[in-house]
């Protein structure tokens, strides 16, 4: 859960200015680099079911388009600030740059919580976020994409609105659409399959084969289920993962010692990736408060819910055994946890690198879109392997000749590249 006092900005900023000391960038470069280019807030009246008006409060943030259009997706959250948009789009500046696509960052958000809200009242809010934003986003502007508690349908409509208000065909104006409608195969399973393309590789670094590994994964999600897939497909077994329970209002981890069975989970979750206590008790998991999943006997972690959860506060917590946080989730860990992570020397493989598989393919999908001429699942995963590949031993490569961190490898490179955009640009 997000924690009122915690803000992901200030995080975010406290990262960015840590790289840009170590890039010693000038002030004029920081100045711009340091917060949103532009900013969008508005209100979007609803006519909920039962005839009443309700206004949502929305947001959409374009930290910098230097490389290319702002890119980056939308969210739909009870607790949602414009503080936690702005430090997700500036995360993503750095995403599309560690993974060397010609993009910028964007993020945008709604005050809402899906689960109260009819499918027709989720289709009225989703135009009337686009009503409000159209003139400012676009194909080669911002490209929007799905994130938090949005997805492939929400994507359609807000595509259906875009093309309505433009008077035409534009399906390069946001990813995440559903196959068949724009959306690229192999779009769903990107993301979490590039956090185990990078586990992969730092496995490979530490000489450990992904057989000898056990790992704890927090959300059982997007990100989180395709992440697990692929894992177990490379030899691993994942013994807990944890989810957010909406009835209680807390979340729970599930444990399962001989290791959890994916479609078992699946039969048992619901669409926002609430694993349902009472059946998966059944089925012989044990039911463990929410932060039990960082506290397993595992070699991986991998956060996959929500920003601020690897904290000063319960870093310690983490088993001697850990080797590997690969960060599946934006900003799952605050900078006091990384002292405790680099204290113990695990290897981590930062947000930004290690969830950078669905933009990836969200380009490949804007691509494909644009050309209107759709590639097999197994070339988009396979180009998906390339990208996330590079990008990881560029990181990686980096590091080891500077005496870097990975965290710290990834944000020189891509700040770096940003600022480079925006000098070659005369921008500062
Ligand atoms: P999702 O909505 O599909 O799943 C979120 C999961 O987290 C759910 O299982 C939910 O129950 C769980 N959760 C929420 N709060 C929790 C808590 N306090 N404790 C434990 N579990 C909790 O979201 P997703 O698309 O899988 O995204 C997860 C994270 O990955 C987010 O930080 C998102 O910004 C990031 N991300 C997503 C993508 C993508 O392509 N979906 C890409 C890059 C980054």
């Amino acid at each position: 859960m997000v924690k009122n006092s915690y803000n992901p900005f200030e995080t975010a900023q406290k990262q960015f200015d840590r790289a840009a000391d170590m890039l010693e960038l000038d002030q004029a470069t920081r100045d711009l680099l340091r917060n949103p280019i532009r900013e969008f807030h508005f209100s979007i009246p609803i006519r909920m079911d039962d005839s009443q008006m309700k206004v949502f409060r929305g947001f959409r943030v374009q930290h910098n388009d230097a490389r290319g259009p702002a890119k980056g997706g939308l969210r739909f959250h009870p607790q949602e600030t414009i503080d936690t948009v702005r430090a997700l789009s500036m995360w993503m500046t750095w995403k599309t740059a560690v993974a060397d696509i010609p993009l910028g960052g964007g993020k945008g958000g709604v005050i809402c919580d899906p689960h109260n809200l009819s499918q027709i009242e989720q289709e009225r809010l989703c135009r009337g976020w686009v009503r409000q934003v159209f003139k400012n986003i676009g194909p080669s502007v911002d490209v929007p994409a799905p994130d938090v508690m949005t997805n492939p349908q929400h994507m359609l409509w807000m595509l259906d609105e875009y093309e309505t208000l433009r008077g035409e065909k534009l399906p390069g104006f946001i990813t995440g659409k559903p196959v068949g409608m724009g959306g690229s195969l192999g779009r769903k399973e990107a993301t979490g399959y590039g956090v185990i393309i990078t586990v992969r590789e730092a496995l490979k670094e530490l000489n450990i084969s992904p057989s000898d590994t056990l790992a704890s994964v927090q959300g059982f999600g997007n990100v989180s289920q395709y992440a697990i897939e692929l894992y177990e497909q490379l030899g691993g077994k994942v013994v807990c993962v944890s989810s957010w329970n909406q009835e209680d209002q807390t979340s729970y981890s599930f444990r399962k010692k001989e290791g959890v069975d994916l479609k078992e989970l699946r039969s048992v979750t619901n669409p926002f990736g609430g694993i349902d206590k009472q059946k998966v008790q059944e089925l012989g998991y044990e039911v463990l408060p929410g932060e039990a999943w960082l506290e397993q006997e595992v070699d991986i972690l991998i956060p996959a819910a929500l920003e601020n959860q690897i904290t000063g506060d319960n870093a310690e917590k983490m088993s001697k055994r850990v080797k590997i946080i690969a960060e599946g989730a934006n900003g799952p860990t605050t900078p006091d946890a990384d002292k405790v992570i680099n204290k113990r020397n695990i290897f981590i493989v930062p947000d930004f690198l290690a969830n950078a598989g669905g933009v990836t393919c969200s380009y490949f999908e804007q691509v494909q879109s644009n050309m209107n001429y759709f590639w097999e699942r197994d070339d988009v995963l396979s180009r998906l392997d390339v990208k996330m590949t590079a990008a990881f031993i560029a990181v990686s490569d980096f590091a080891r000749s500077n005496k870097l961190n990975m965290r710290d490898a990834a944000y020189v490179i891509s700040v770096n590249r940003v600022a480079q955009a925006c000098k070659d640009r005369g921008w500062v």
